[in-house]
């Protein structure tokens, strides 16, 4: 029998729509794939340099549980250069990618039953990390009418005497939305910690985000290189915690991981003192493709409210169409070989809406906006 809080990890919907879209590509069809979190561009040349030279180098033992100094120092001046904020390298821990720093955290911040507050639609996998580490989600609806930003009083009114933290992360998945100076504030004033997920970071089209760091020291950042520059296979992540948590999370990460791969973080650390421009480019081809993704998606008559301003999601209301977003994701790919992401699997919230990732050409977005636009016309 499988343990009871491993059964309760349930994949991803996303998956399943890939995986029929897999099978339809086997019997031949051109699928055009809406439904991926990732960039569609190679990592940048500097940054596999770097990898290739840590590896002639001979960079392949273990390294230090919290990471290489040099890579924990680039991070700690890439926050004070771009925030104006000092956190120390003793504060960073590098991790595979994001994700298990989430689990680190969670782990070492939540009690059983103790209560993290998620705004709905979330990413899909928050509730199971908080879920994982014994703790419960807490939702907090966010709605199109208000670019589904995150209102903190909306947020306050579910602190109670069990909440741990609050999560943010702005710019956001599935919503696109960046959250203001002035809500992030607010958010950090509320009282339990702050749990801050700025992977979107480096891709907002409408002005610059804002870490939660600068408004609070009781806060957990987690950050990385997948998305900014086009690492999502190298696994390299990170976050950032108050100091009194660094000796748990040091002994967790030392026992269960033992370190992260000593040439990633070489090639990380190029990525953050080499590779700006290629981010910037990859942010000015990300702006171009929002516009054109918004526009197309308004002309084929799905519902985008206020426009998205960050990341590379857009999600796109379809209620006037279905009820089911997972059998309506699966139609449009049987129909359209379209494939998109249910908004189900973001929250109950997101219900009867499509997450529509532009991390694909212009020509492909273009292509699939007019594949799935005689396919609802039929549905009015
Ligand atoms: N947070 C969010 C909001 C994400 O969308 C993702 C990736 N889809 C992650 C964290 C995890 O990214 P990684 O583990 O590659 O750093």
């Amino acid at each position: 029998m499988i343990a009871r809080r491993t059964q309760e990890i349930e994949p991803f919907l996303a998956v399943e729509v890939f995986q029929r879209a897999q099978a339809l590509e086997r019997e031949g069809a051109d699928v055009i794939h809406l439904e991926f979190g990732e960039p569609d561009f190679d990592t940048p040349p500097v940054i596999r340099e770097a990898a290739e030279k840590a590896l002639k180098d001979g960079r392949t033992r273990y390294a230090h549980p919290l990471g290489i100094l040099p890579l924990r120092e680039a991070i700690a001046e890439h926050y004070r250069a771009r925030y104006g904020v000092l956190v120390s390298p003793d504060q960073i821990l590098v991790t595979a990618g994001s994700s298990p720093a989430l689990l680190m955290l969670f782990s070492a911040l939540l009690d059983p039953g103790d209560e993290v507050i998620l705004s709905d639609p979330y990413y899909a996998c928050y509730p199971k990390f908080v879920k994982f580490a014994e703790g419960r989600p807490v939702y907090v609806p966010v709605d199109e009418a208000d670019a589904f930003q995150y209102r903190p009083e909306a947020a306050a009114a579910r602190v109670g005497p069990a909440t741990k933290a609050v999560l943010v992360n702005s710019p956001a998945n599935p919503t696109g939305t960046v959250l203001s100076a002035d809500r992030l504030a607010a958010l950090c004033r509320l009282g339990p910690f702050v749990v801050s997920d700025e992977i979107y970071h480096g891709l907002t089209y409408e002005g610059p985000e804002h870490t939660v760091l600068e408004f609070t020291d009781r806060a957990f950042v987690l950050n990385g290189f997948s998305k900014a520059f086009a690492m999502t296979g190298w696994r390299v992540g990170y976050v950032i915690a108050p100091r009194e948590f660094m000796p748990a999370l040091t002994a967790m990460h030392g026992n269960f991981f033992i370190s992260s791969n000593e040439f990633v973080q070489w090639a990380a650390l190029a990525a953050l003192r080499e590779a700006a421009e290629d981010s910037a480019r990859f942010r000015r081809i990300f702006d171009e493709r929002r516009r054109a993704m918004v526009a197309g998606l308004r002309a084929i008559g799905l519902g985008v409210g206020a426009l998205p301003t960050g990341a590379f999601y857009v999600l796109a209301n379809a209620r006037r169409y279905t009820a089911d977003s997972l059998a309506f994701a699966f139609e449009i790919l049987e129909h359209t070989h379209v494939g998109v992401t249910p908004g189900v699997d973001f929250g109950r919230n997101a219900e009867g809406y499509l997450r529509f990732s532009y991390a694909q050409s212009l020509e492909r977005i273009e292509e699939a906006m007019r594949r799935i636009e005689p396919f609802l016309a039929a549905r009015r």
